[in-house]
């Protein structure tokens, strides 16, 4: 089948790209205008080896970051709902022929409580994730996020749900989006057709292209913040990387939006998924910068995520480089918030809580944000590129990022709340908006008297 992915086009820009520092240097100029990267450029640059002039790249990611999405990191939690399996993905400890995992799919009962504890640490903001199987269906799932938005817990309120679960058909889609998902997330793990074989021997994700056009199903369906990713590990990390923006350009073509987000996974160890100790191509630390950096360049307005699968000192970094979510405190098992560890899908490596993440991203002068204020006034899809791209969201952003922050400080945060307080205080200059900062001002001063929930 002809598909968008064309294994030997990719190959043959990638050898193709010699790297030059002129040549680079003219394209990293190009991408500090914001309009993106062709597949040749961004292979070139891919194809930078060059530790000194790799700090160049890092440069102009770190600067069109800055441009873009200032100092706000958006933060969120996976909630895993089900680890029954009917796929064997070679690196997952949730594989069917895994017998050493304990199996369990969430109550309705159960995914109450984990949504109590979520909300407990402040968190506004979830992934709904879940294995493929009989229990994973759309009449679950729908009432799941009815579920969700439904719990309130003291101050606590979840008022962004997306979902990281197996494609559905058209009609599912729509149902789910009639619930309220906010992103549909799917990783097509590797876009190398051979290896994607070779990595699913078995069960309904061994077909290559339904998975691939799943976020075509998603878009018709009126789901139109979707999320890209790819496992990186499995297969040369400058083809997935080439073929992430070949998917970007195709939704793009198709439906005048790219998508909402591409996530960077790499592979950790997973118990009973001996690909995951071993992967085919690991990424080492300095190419998964590049690999983040190049992507910032590549796609300027595409939100970049980063979950626990790396460490709190590497997350760090990688928030300068480009990535504008993270993940929190999170446990990958069904039922880790309520009541603890089990074997998780894969081990996380940062495990800090909420509040030290945020503690950490307010000491590198990041402000934490917990807005979900697009979602929910319709600012979606093409809609939301519309703005984004002139950078008029931003008029809202700062001020959503600050209002959201300004919540959790009076709710939950313990730690640091001078350090917080005057990072709110000195941000607020940033807004650039005369009638928007003083807006703000009056409903910081709102949220103090005890209002919750405003935005922009
Ligand atoms: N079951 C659905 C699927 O496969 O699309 C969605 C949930 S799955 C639990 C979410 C993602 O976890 C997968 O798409 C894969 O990229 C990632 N994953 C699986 N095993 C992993 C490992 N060992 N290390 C890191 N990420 C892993
Ligand atoms: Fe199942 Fe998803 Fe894990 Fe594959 S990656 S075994 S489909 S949970």
């Amino acid at each position: 089948m002809k598909t968008f992915i064309n294994d030997i086009k990719i190959s043959r820009i990638i050898s193709r790209a010699k790297f030059s520092k002129a040549k680079a240097r003219g394209i990293i100029k190009k991408a500090s205008r914001l309009k993106g990267l062709s597949l040749n450029e961004t292979a070139l640059l891919l194809n930078c080896n060059d530790p000194g002039f790799l700090k160049e790249i890092f440069k102009a990611a770190r600067e069109i970051k800055n441009r873009i999405y200032g100092k706000r990191v958006v933060l969120f939690a996976p909630l895993y709902l089900s680890n029954k399996c009917v796929n064997d993905c070679l690196y997952c400890g949730f594989r069917s022929s895994n017998t050493t995992m304990k199996r369990k799919t969430l109550t309705f009962a159960e995914i109450k409580k984990e949504v109590e504890a979520l909300q407990q640490q402040g968190h506004k903001r979830l992934l709904l994730v879940a294995a493929e199987g009989p229990d994973s269906k759309t009449d679950y799932l729908e009432k799941v996020i009815n579920i969700v938005y439904k719990v309130k817990k003291g101050k606590g309120a979840i008022r962004r749900v997306n979902i990281n679960a197996a494609p559905l058909t058209l009609k599912e889609f729509k149902r789910l989006k009639k619930a309220g998902i906010g992103t549909y997330q799917l990783f097509q793990e590797t876009y190398h057709r051979k290896t994607y074989g070779l990595m699913h021997p078995k069960g309904p994700k061994s077909d290559f292209e339904k998975r691939l056009y799943a976020m075509d199903l998603a878009q018709e369906a009126g789901i139109d913040d979707v999320g890209l990713g790819a496992l990186f590990g499995l297969y040369d990390y400058r083809f997935e990387v080439l073929a992430l923006l070949c998917h970007a350009h195709h939704l793009e073509a198709k439906f005048g939006v790219g998508p909402h987000t591409i996530s960077v996974p790499r592979i950790e160890p997973a118990s009973g998924a001996p690909v995951s100790l071993k992967p085919p191509y690991p990424v080492s630390d300095p190419d998964f910068k590049k690999i983040v950096a190049v992507l910032r360049l590549a796609v300027p307005y595409t939100g970049l995520i980063l979950t626990t699968r790396e460490s709190a000192a590497f997350r760090n970094e990688l928030l300068r480089l480009g990535i504008s979510q993270i993940s929190a405190g999170s446990r990958t098992n069904p039922g880790g918030y309520a009541k603890g560890k089990d074997a998780g899908q894969f081990s996380v490596s940062d495990n800090r809580s909420l509040e030290q993440v945020v503690g950490d991203i307010i000491k590198m002068g990041f402000i934490p944000s917990f807005c979900t204020a697009c979602y929910r006034k319709g600012r979606t899809g093409e809609d939301f590129m519309d703005l984004a791209k002139p950078g008029d969201i931003q008029d809202f952003c700062l001020p959503n990022a600050l209002l959201t922050f300004k919540e959790y400080l009076l709710d939950y945060y313990k730690a640091l709340p001078q350090q917080a307080k005057a990072l709110v205080d000195k941000e607020i200059k940033g807004i650039s908006s005369p009638a928007i900062k003083k807006t703000t001002l009056a409903r910081l001063k709102e949220l103090e008297n005890g209002r919750r929930d405003l935005f922009f």
